[in-house]
Formats: C-alpha cells, sequence, structure tokens
C-alpha cells in the first residue's frame, strides 16, 4: 500500500540525513575541500599533503587530550580492515570478546578464523544490552564503545593486565573516552567525525605499539596491508602505507577543528546527548514508541534506536519521510525490528532533531486507522 503524505516544509528539519552511517557531511566540510583544492590530486609523500596529516593527527591528539606516549595511527580499509590488523598484529595468542551486536560479533569472528590464535573468549550479551569481556586467559580485550547495529553503549575501562582494543567508529567524536584506559582506540571517520569512509585511525598506547612490533619480530606471518608495525611508521612520518583518501583527510580536518570550536569533546558529547535525549523523551510519551534498549544507562547517547508497535509500520514511516528529504532512520538490517534508527552524531543540529520527532508523529497520525 503507498499513501502519499506531504509533510510541510517549515515542519521539516533543515537538513534530513540522520543516518547511522556513512552520516551527515557538514556543507562547510565540502566547502573546505574546495579552499584547499591545491593539495587535492598531490602526492602523499610531499610536504602539502603530509602537513594535512600530521596537522590531523595533532587535532584529533588534542581532542581526546591523549596521554604521553600515545600515537595516532591511521592506514586504509576502515575499521573492518582494523579488526583484520588487530587479529594480525596485536593478539598475541587469544582474544577475549564483549559481543552485543554485529559489529562488536564481526571482531570476534574475525579472530576465531585466525588459525595461529586460540578460540576467543567469547561475553555475549543480547542486542539491546551491553556486555564487556571478563577477566580471564586473554592477552587482548575487546569491545565496542558504541554498537552502531543496536543504540546500545558501553562504559571504557581497564580489564585485567592484557590490552585493550575499544572499536570506537560510531562513538569517537560524539562520545567522550579516557584513553588511558585503553591500547587501541580505533575508528572510522563516516560518522563523528563526517567524512567518507575508507579509512582507520587509532590510538595506540606505547604497550600496543610494543606489542605490534614484537609480534612483527617475532615470525609469524603478516600481509604487508595488515601489519602494524608498517602503519606506526609511516603514521610517524605522517604517511600511510599506500594512497590515503586526501578528500577524506581534508573533511575530517575540518570537522576536528569545528569540534574544537565548540569546546572540545565535553561540549560535542554534550550536543549529541542532548539530541538523542530528545528522541528517548519523545519515545517515552508516546504509546506506540519504545526505546529499544531498556536500561537508560546503556542507551546510546549518539545512535537512537525506538521499537514501534505493531499498529506502526517502521518500513511505511521510514519510506514516506524519506519521500520528504529526511533518509536513513532504518534499523540495522540484521536486527529485523520494527524500528527506526536515529544517527545523532555531532554535525546534526539538535533542533533538527525536534523537526523530526515532529516529523514522524505528523506522519504516524495520518497513517492512524
Ligand atoms: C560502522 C562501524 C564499523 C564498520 O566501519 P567500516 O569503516 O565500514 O569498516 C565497525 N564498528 C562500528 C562500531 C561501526 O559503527
Amino acid at each position: 500500500m503507498t499513501v502519499q503524505i506531504d509533510i510541510p516544509q517549515n515542519l521539516r528539519p533543515a537538513d534530513g540525513r540522520f543516518g547511522s552511517g556513512p552520516a551527515k557531511v557538514r556543507r562547510e566540510a565540502l566547502e573546505y575541500l574546495l579552499a584547499r583544492a591545491d593539495v587535492m590530486g598531490t602526492s602523499h609523500r610531499q610536504a602539502p599533503v603530509r602537513g594535512l596529516v600530521q596537522e590531523l593527527q595533532e587535532a584529533l591528539s588534542d581532542l581526546y587530550r591523549l596521554p604521553e606516549g600515545y600515537e595516532v595511527t591511521l592506514g586504509n580499509g576502515g575499521a573492518t580492515a582494523f579488526w583484520d590488523v588487530a587479529v594480525f598484529s596485536l593478539i598475541a595468542e587469544r582474544s577475549a570478546h564483549g559481543v552485543f551486536g554485529e559489529f562488536s560479533r564481526k571482531f570476534s569472528t574475525a579472530s576465531a578464523k585466525a588459525p595461529f590464535l586460540g578460540d576467543p573468549r567469547v561475553f555475549e550479551a543480547p542486542p539491546g544490552s551491553v556486555a564487556l569481556p571478563k577477566d580471564c586467559d586473554a592477552d587482548t580485550y575487546c569491545w565496542a564503545q558504541n554498537e552502531t547495529s543496536t543504540g546500545a553503549s558501553a562504559p571504557v575501562r581497564r580489564i585485567g593486565d592484557g590490552l585493550v582494543l575499544v572499536d570506537a567508529t560510531s562513538a569517537a567524536g560524539g562520545i567522550d573516552a579516557d584513553i588511558a584506559s585503553t591500547d587501541a582506540y580505533y575508528f572510522a571517520p563516516q560518522k563523528n567525525f563526517s567524512s567518507d569512509g575508507g579509512m582507520w585511525f587509532a590510538f595506540l598506547s606505547p604497550a600496543a605499539v610494543e606489542r605490534a612490533e614484537s609480534i612483527a619480530a617475532g615470525g609469524r606471518w603478516i600481509p604487508d596491508f595488515l601489519d602494524l608495525s608498517s602503519a606506526i611508521k609511516n603514521s610517524r612520518q605522517h604517511q600511510s602505507v599506500n594512497t590515503p583518501a586526501i578528500a577524506t583527510l581534508l573533511m575530517m580536518a575540518d570537522q576536528v577543528r569545528w569540534m574544537q570550536s565548540l569546546g572540545g569533546m565535553p561540549a560535542v558529547a554534550a550536543r549529541c546527548a542532548s539530541s538523542t535525549s530528545i528522541v528517548y523523551d519523545w519515545a517515552e510519551q508516546r504509546d506506540w514508541a519504545t526505546p529499544f534498549v531498556a536500561n537508560p544507562e546503556h542507551r546510546s547517547p549518539v545512535v537512537a534506536t525506538i521499537d514501534l508497535d505493531d499498529t506502526v509500520d517502521a518500513k511505511q514511516v521510514s519510506a514516506i519521510l524519506r519521500e520528504n528529504g529526511i533518509v536513513d532512520v532504518d534499523p540495522y538490517r540484521a536486527l529485523n525490528r520494527n524500528q527506526l534508527r536515529i544517527g545523532c552524531y555531532a554535525a546534526v543540529d539538535p533542533s533538527d532533531v525536534e523537526k523530526l520527532v515532529a516529523c514522524i508523529d505528523h506522519v504516524v497520525e495520518r497513517l492512524a486507522p
């Protein structure tokens, strides 16, 4: 059944992008691309692009107040590639994983497939809650700070005496963290950093660097592309192992500078949390909508997931919103729920989130039987 509902222009958000990744890129970041057109299409081994990489490394280090000795390492392939980098270069014999959604599961699966590692210890919780790995016989502890597939967020802290690897792909730039509690805090830039996909960034502790170097020296076969010790060497020279996406670096540099101008991570985190609070509060006031994550402490401050009851078809709501220029509020496909998932990353204006929930009301009222 196709229903046409026109949402009046004055009700619509100024920007209709609410995806959970890739996500809204600020127009100013795109304008910065043009302003820096001089570095586009130039060698990544020369000063202008290396200067851009260095500027970005310093800005990220400043944004997250990196402890002494930590370094900002980068490479190609996005967060998914970093899981394989970690399997080859950071896990010595066995990893332990908190699994509470699709992204945290994918990393545990990557580790399970490696013939040179012991079976990972998996600590699992159902989607909508969170699980951290427990202190065990592992040398590397892994989980996601924000499980983008479910909208649940987990604490960042030390566990046991192994390395702590935190997937911060959708958390970094939207949720604060004490980097000293981690050994690899890694992410890709297409979420809060309002850039394009395809690269990974990792804040590495001295212990992580030492682990990568000792595994490389120990004779394990490591594909060159996945060898973290080469990424570290290149990153120290403000380069990547192979050609980076310069446009991605430029847009990200602009976004980090904008985050600094807002007041750094505390201010950006407060902005994201105020956006998601609008969504959670709204859902709690509707009898046909409920926040999917039952425990308010686990509700993500950057990605709000809202279950709809069976009187409202989320797919239909999302399709009608799309026709009105409001896009990507669909749930993670494998979750398969009657749900809306709303990305409230740093670039999203809280006033647009107010407008979004009013638009959802507008549509649902008109769909009512
Ligand atoms: C988006 C996402 C990923 C995957 O990122 P890619 O850059 O596409 O590989 C991994 N983990 C989390 C938590 C994510 O949100």
